[in-house]
């Protein structure tokens, strides 16, 4: 047998159940990465070094320092100009590996930007930290027939699961409601990077597997990276009375319109409501003159009291230090516009 040339692949040519011909369906297939933070970063680079044909990289925030102790792709200097994350991931992925397409998206996945956002997509990674995005993405990807992979991860454990529609259980067969009660998110019990680069790299594994034509049975994976536990169980059962995977009711996408949301554990609120185009210059120049406004052609940046707005050309902000939705929304009226 001659094995492959020395390509930039040929380490995962030469896994043979993966081989020559994976590479080849890896090369033609689309996939969409929904978040770009630790999980996202580190599929986002995986994949791309592995040679898939599209990335896509959904993300509606810009990148702190605080993301850079997990956060793989991003820069110090990401952080100073405050680079949406999508952006700052697609600049440093093209210069890891050229031949492969990569479309940022700064933009938070909604009902209705669904369809748009991940149109032509082969199978969605989840790299998200809410419930109620992955449930978008579950009824999207349950109606489309897409596979999409579950992960998420907080402290030092996580978990990832392969949702395969028709095949296993979908996200509301295992969790008809969010969990309920008060739920440890990495902002209230810290995360650590090894647990969030182990959960991506099992995702990638899934989605390397599925996208090659590898024979596939979904399992779900939990590991603790602190006290090294790592268990491994077939896929639930899927629910025969499941409103999503059985009615095919697609009740997350189906709401055109959402409220605005608070987003998890995070002291923040997003306003995503008013979808308008706003001129950052022009609204920099009025608020400049009330505080400090840091400012690109993604985002702008203002501290204002004990709040921090900031604001999205797409007419999004996200406004830190409240969590209640109409303290949220009288800021942005009386500082954005109504
Ligand atoms: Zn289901």
């Amino acid at each position: 047998m001659m094995l492959p040339s020395d390509s930039r692949y040929s380490r995962q040519e030469r896994f043979a159940p993966f081989g020559a011909d994976g590479q080849q369906r890896l090369r033609a297939a689309r996939v969409a990465i929904v978040g770009c933070g630790a999980l996202g970063t580190v599929q986002a680079e995986i994949m791309a070094r592995a040679g898939v044909g599209t990335l896509r990289m959904i993300d509606r925030d810009i990148v702190e320092l605080s993301n850079l102790q997990r956060q793989f792709l991003f820069t110090e200097a990401d952080a100073a100009e405050q680079t949406p994350k999508a952006m700052a991931a697609a600049r440093r992925l093209a210069l890891v590996n050229s031949e492969v397409a990569i479309e940022p998206h700064v933009a938070d996945l909604t009902p209705s930007n669904a369809a748009d956002l991940l149109e032509n997509i082969d199978l969605i990674l989840d790299a998200t930290d809410n419930f109620e995005t992955r449930y978008l993405m579950n009824d999207f990807a349950v109606r489309e027939c897409i596979p999409w992979i579950y992960g998420a991860a907080v402290s030092s454990y996580g978990l990832k699961l392969a949702v395969i529609p028709g095949v296993t259980a979908c996200l509301k067969c295992v969790y008809p409601e969010p969990p309920s009660g008060a739920q440890p998110t990495c902002e209230t019990a810290g995360v650590l990077a090894s647990v969030t680069a182990a959960i991506a790299a099992l995702q990638c594994a899934d989605a390397m597997k599925i996208l090659s034509g590898a024979e596939f049975s979904a399992r779900l994976s939990t590991l603790d990276v602190w006290s090294g536990e790592m268990r491994q169980i077939a896929s639930p059962a899927r629910d025969p009375g499941c409103v999503c995977c059985a009615a095919r009711n697609f009740v997350h996408l189906d709401g055109s319109r959402r409220a605005p949301v608070s987003l998890c554990g995070r002291n923040a609120v997003q306003i995503h409501e008013r979808a308008r185009p706003i001129n950052l210059s022009e609204l920099s120049e009025r608020l400049g003159k009330l505080a400090p406004v840091r400012a690109n052609e993604f985002a702008l940046r203002v501290a204002l009291d004990a709040y921090e707005l900031t604001v999205f050309p797409d007419g999004r902000a996200i406004i830190k230090g409240t969590t209640d939705v109409g303290i949220a929304r009288s800021l942005y009226a009386r500082y954005v516009g109504a």
